[in-house]
């Protein structure tokens, strides 16, 4: 059976594109391991989100936020372990003797650093930002994602396309260590996750994300269903008469196509997938039923997307009130996720520390 990992910061709402591409499948692979008898691990990872500056109370506020986002969308804290991070210490241990087998060349290649580093110089407007005003630990960053996955000699990691290079340098760091010291670590394989990227809905040439300044590019879990269709009537379409999926010559209409599908082929706890109609199918299909009814074809895509979007978050958002008026419960499902990591991870850098000489 596999041994799988996944994370995700604590820093802000998740959006459609953070379900629909990483959290719904979380919850699928907790239902199909029934049958796959897969040990999952997901983590809510504060020690991430401090690589840039986050406001304390903020913070805290986040960090329950999400756990409580987590069981909201049905993952089952029986059957995974679902932890905050930073209640398990052993990441930052593992981390840091990670970072002394780990090369500044190797983490200076990383494309993510790469990317923060241009998006500081932009936002400071100035040239002479570089690397001297990022935090070291943002350069290791990749690193402490190493020893996330490693601490619980994780198998598998489900990773959207951005993620792949720095689970290599995981692979990379558990062959280093392996061969240095002992046999320890599996190489970690990445599981891509099957939706792509989910796209701005105000700009569709960029992906959909929690950073960006335009809150009308994304829908959150928690938005209303008039928010919800505030932001789809917003959405960037274009004239043309009949709807198709062409993701290069018309991204928006695409996008809201992709979102579309991706919402139908839901699979509801302990049944089969009710739809599986790609993006072009959808397309296929209004376009029919435009040309029965007589409806304008971007009114009726918005109306169509609108309504799928408030049928998926409508459950999701009657479990976060259930859980928000019973704080012990979550409080209690924060232990029992600390107590499992915990376990595990001490047992790892028990056996990590002997074999490096620190024991
Ligand atoms: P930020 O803009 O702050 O980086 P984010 O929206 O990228 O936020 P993360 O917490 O970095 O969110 O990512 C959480 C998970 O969601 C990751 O697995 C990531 O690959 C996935 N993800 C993020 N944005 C999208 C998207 N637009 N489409 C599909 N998956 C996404
Ligand atoms: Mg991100």
């Amino acid at each position: 059976p596999r041994v799988i990992f996944s994370g995700i910061q604590p820093t802000g709402i998740p959006h459609l594109g953070n379900y629909l591409g990483a959290l719904r499948n979380w919850v699928d692979l907790q239902n199909a391991s029934r049958d796959t008898s897969d040990e999952l691990y997901f983590s809510i990872v504060g020690y991430h989100a401090i690589t840039m500056p986050q406001n304390p109370s903020r913070l805290r506020t986040e960090r329950s936020e999400m756990m409580a986002t987590l069981l909201a969308i049905g993952l089952d804290p029986q059957r995974c372990t679902i932890f905050h991070q930073d209640h398990v210490a052993e990441h930052t241990e593992l981390a840091w003797i990670l970072n002394c087998l780990a090369s500044f060349g190797k983490l200076h290649r990383m494309t993510t650093w790469k990317a923060k580093l241009a998006t500081a110089r932009n936002v400071s407007d100035s040239t002479d930002v570089d690397d001297k005003d990022l935090s070291l630990g943002l350069f290791a960053y990749p690193v402490l994602q190493a020893a996330d996955i490693l601490l619980y000699k994780a198998t598998h990691v489900p990773v959207g396309e951005d993620q792949i290079q720095h689970l290599e340098l995981s692979r990379d760091l558990a062959d280093v260590y392996n061969r240095r010291f002992k046999r320890t670590f599996p190489l970690p394989a990445h599981i891509i996750t099957p939706t792509k990227r989910v796209l701005s809905l105000r700009d569709p040439t960029s992906k959909m994300s929690k950073s960006a300044p335009d809150a009308n590019s994304r829908i959150l879990l928690t938005d209303t269903p008039e928010e919800v269709r505030r932001k789809v009537r917003k959405a960037v379409t274009d004239a043309e008469v009949k709807l198709s999926y062409q993701p290069d010559q018309r991204p928006g209409v695409s996008n809201l196509l992709a979102i579309l599908a991706a919402l139908k082929s839901q699979t509801a706890p302990g049944t089969v997938e009710m739809e599986n109609a790609g993006p072009e199918e959808w397309a296929e299909r209004l376009n029919q039923e435009i040309s029965e009814s007589g409806a304008s074809l971007g009114q009726h895509l918005k109306a169509t997307l609108t309504d799928a979007v408030v049928e998926t978050l409508r459950p999701i958002q009657a479990e976060l009130e259930r859980l928000r008026k019973d704080p012990g419960y979550l409080t209690e499902m924060e232990q029992l996720g600390k107590q499992k990591a915990q376990t595990v991870a001490r047992r790892t850098m028990s056996q990590v520390r002997k074999s490096i000489g620190l024991e």
